[in-house]
């Protein structure tokens, strides 16, 4: 993995961003309200400073429901390593707004750093803390390998990041991406991707929808499940020993990843990405979340980022 440099600004030392841009990235009649927030951040330490598949810290103003101020929440960085549309000094990012309902009440809950970022408009001041992660990056050579990209929801920001890497660099590897939404509306840089396929031949994009049937009539599966339809193709990049598999996206996605892995892969293969305890070998659909890191061991092959 490469060096990379973070918490150059931390809550204490914060930095100060500037909005550039702050678009719907969903199309069409989307059950979600997510937005594409590109932030200038030449007056902060990030500027030159950040990787694609890092995070960022925003801090919303204001005080909690015990008087203290907010607390950073963190978010990744959706740009390529060189910066938002070339530019070095922007960052993007891709923020799902949370809303909900209290518990207690049954009110109106809406989360106070997705809607403070998603409401924030072109001139205003973003406070900003990091970079954060030193894991969840392309490698050093990232010719060296071939990738599986898995994602859900905003967990696609990431993978934009270092397509975008990928792609100023020639796109001298093999890479697919798996990305899954419950509809078709909810799918995150869908025409961005689907044109990136249209003109690189080494990159292969599906998607899988979790509510309705797929655009091939298939019915709706979640991500694990096109890795149960496309198999084939799959498991020729998975038996490479070239192949790096990063998961990014709503906990809970990585237990169905891993079973299908157990289902699709040949013993010798599934050995390089996760060590599975003799015990719980034999029955993948009996494993648990619990099991993670315990019994099933992901090897330094598989890349997780969940939240
Ligand atoms: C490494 C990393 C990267 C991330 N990247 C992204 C990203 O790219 N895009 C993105 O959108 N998010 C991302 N997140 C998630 C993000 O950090 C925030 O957690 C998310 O935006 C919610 O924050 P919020 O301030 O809006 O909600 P909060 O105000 O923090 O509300 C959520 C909290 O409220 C509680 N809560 C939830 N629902 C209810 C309810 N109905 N009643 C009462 N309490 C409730 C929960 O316990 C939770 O702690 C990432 C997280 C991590 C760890």
């Amino acid at each position: 993995m490469p060096d990379v440099r973070m918490h150059l600004h931390t809550p204490a030392d914060p930095g100060r961003g500037v909005v550039v841009s702050n678009e719907r990235c969903t199309a069409g009649k989307s059950s979600s309200f997510v937005r594409h927030v590109v932030i200038d951040i030449a007056e902060t330490r990030l500027a030159g400073h950040f990787r694609a598949g890092q995070s960022f810290g925003v801090i919303p103003p204001g005080l909690d429901t015990h008087d203290k101020p907010h607390k950073l929440r963190l978010y990744s960085i959706a740009s390529p390593t060189q910066g938002e549309g070339g530019k070095a000094n922007h960052l993007a990012t891709t923020v799902k707004r949370t809303i909900d309902e209290h518990w207690e009440n049954h009110r109106l809950f809406l989360g106070v750093a997705s809607n403070y970022l998603a409401d924030l408009q072109p001139g205003d001041p973003v406070t900003l803390t990091g970079p954060n992660g030193k894991r969840f990056l392309l490698p050093d050579d990232p010719a060296a390998h071939d990738y599986l990209f898995i994602a859900t929801g905003t967990g696609i920001a990431p993978f934009r990041g270092m397509l975008g890497d990928l792609a100023a660099g020639a796109f001298p590897s093999g890479a697919a991406l798996l990305m899954g939404s419950p509809y078709a509306t909810d799918l995150l840089y869908h025409h961005e991707l689907t044109d990136l396929a249209a003109r690189q031949a080494n990159f292969t994009y599906l998607t899988a929808l979790s509510r309705q049937a797929q655009p091939d009539g298939q019915p709706a599966m979640y991500v694990d499940g096109r890795l149960r339809t496309h198999r084939e193709q799959l498991t020729a990049l998975l038996a490479s020993d070239r192949t790096l598999i990063y998961i990014c996206g709503i906990a809970g996605m990585e237990l169905g990843v891993l079973q299908a892995l157990a289902e699709i892969l040949p013993p010798a293969a599934l050995e390089q990405y996760m060590q599975v305890d003799p015990g719980v070998a034999a029955e993948p659909k009996a494993w648990t979340r619990r099991m993670l890191h315990r019994e099933l061991k992901l090897s330094r092959r598989i890349m997780l980022e969940v939240y």
